[in-house]
């Protein structure tokens, strides 16, 4: 079964995942956005075995810290897709502009589409492309576990914001409604920011896809 222990990584908060098999303890961190030396130090005090890095997009309080941890430990990186190359090539200006200590560069290993699958020991979750807080956002659904890491697509109460380049409200609107929602009203999500939610109370009182 899929386990995992949400640690909210820098200024902003972000809410880096991380993520293992009990079977295997092998471990990935979804989106380590920073203060990399505490991340090192949580998977190491569980014992966990740390195989790769995955990410929902290239904001720097989610993708920050991923050139650092993938170069000291040899890891590959998973995602974005592709729509996010202009962000992953923005990092260094997105931490300067941000008071973010420097952001070192990174190729993903592997880029992840829609309908896409990542392993994690005997567990395995299912990718959907999630544009419109940026164009190449990810989330990584665990049916198994019934729960969903979605980023800065939808909050508990709220929705990523759209007015980034490469952003768009309508697109955002769909990825939630046609891509989250089947997931099942039962599904509990891991959002970037602030705390966990299901997707059946966002669809009766998120204010921006509420009766959706
Ligand atoms: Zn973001
Ligand atoms: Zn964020």
């Amino acid at each position: 079964m899929l386990r995992y222990h949400t640690i909210p990584v820098t200024p902003f908060q972000q809410n880096c995942s991380l993520v293992w098999c009990d079977q295997t303890q092998e471990a990935a961190l979804i989106d380590p956005g920073g203060e990399v030396e505490r991340l090192k130090a949580e998977v190491a005090q569980r014992g966990l075995r740390l195989v790769a890095l995955w990410l929902t997009h290239a904001h720097i309080d989610h993708a920050g810290g991923t050139g650092t941890l993938a170069r000291e430990l040899g890891l590959p990186i998973v995602g974005p897709h592709p729509g996010d190359q202009f962000w992953i090539d923005g990092l260094p200006q997105q931490s300067r502009m941000f008071g973010f200590p420097p952001a070192e560069a990174f190729t993903p290993t592997r880029w992840l589409d829609d309908g896409d699958t990542v392993q994690l020991g005997q567990s395995q979750l299912t990718v959907r492309h999630c544009p419109g807080h940026t164009p190449g956002h990810v989330v990584f659904h665990s049916a198994e576990a019934k729960r969903c890491f979605v980023g800065d697509v939808l909050f508990a109460g709220s929705i990523g914001r759209t007015d980034f380049p490469g952003g768009d409200h309508a697109t955002l609107i769909a990825s939630i409604t046609d891509r989250l929602w089947p997931m099942g009203d039962d599904t509990v999500f891991i959002p970037g920011h602030g705390p966990e939610s299901s997707f059946g109370h966002e669809r009766r009182s998120n204010p921006f896809v509420g009766g959706t």
